[in-house]
């Protein structure tokens, strides 16, 4: 039986730190289904359409990764993938609050869904959709923080 976690997101937009946390997911199961949410509440600089067309173009060669837009509970999404585990990256100590609140939270909804994290790289750590944003906004090169797929959907790069 092949092994399936969903790894939830926004994805506004997606990092080189998303992209080592899924290569890092791919080491412990078969396949990866990153679910981009609608998340109006954080305001997004790009729609879900825009946001999992880019994930997809980043995953195009890979076939154990799938991208799929979802607005309802994560739970939900996840037994209809068949999932087994929730994939979240942690960066630092300020991340842990809300995994944890989040974690817990799917862990009473779900009970049998285990929420799993990994770190990513070192040099990632301070990546963040956030300051991506922010920094093309401001007309900073981003180049080496989102993957080359994603340049051409920001603004004041190249
Ligand atoms: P959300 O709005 O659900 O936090 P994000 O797209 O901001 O969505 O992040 C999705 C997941 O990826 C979160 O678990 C976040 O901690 C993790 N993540 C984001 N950037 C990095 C990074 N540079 N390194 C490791 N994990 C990261």
């Amino acid at each position: 039986m092949k092994r399936i976690a969903v790894y939830p997101g926004t994805f506004d937009p997606i990092s080189q730190g998303h992209v080592d946390v899924v290569l890092r997911g791919l080491r412990l199961v078969d396949r990866i289904v990153i679910g981009v949410a609608e998340n109006t509440a954080k305001a997004p600089m790009f729609d879900l359409a825009t946001r999992l067309e880019m994930v997809r173009r980043v995953f195009a060669d890979q076939p154990r990764v799938e991208a799929v837009a979802f607005t309802g509970l994560l739970v939900e999404l996840a037994q209809d993938c068949g999932a087994c585990a929730i994939l979240r990256g942690l960066r630092a100590a300020s991340d842990f609050e809300y995994e944890f609140q989040m974690a817990t939270m799917n862990r009473r909804l779900s009970p049998e869904l285990e929420t799993v994290f990994v770190m990513a790289r070192e040099d990632y750590t301070f990546v963040s959709s956030r300051f991506i944003r922010e920094i093309a906004r401001m007309g900073g090169d981003v180049s080496s923080l989102v993957p080359p797929a994603v340049l051409p959907f920001l603004p004041n790069q190249g």
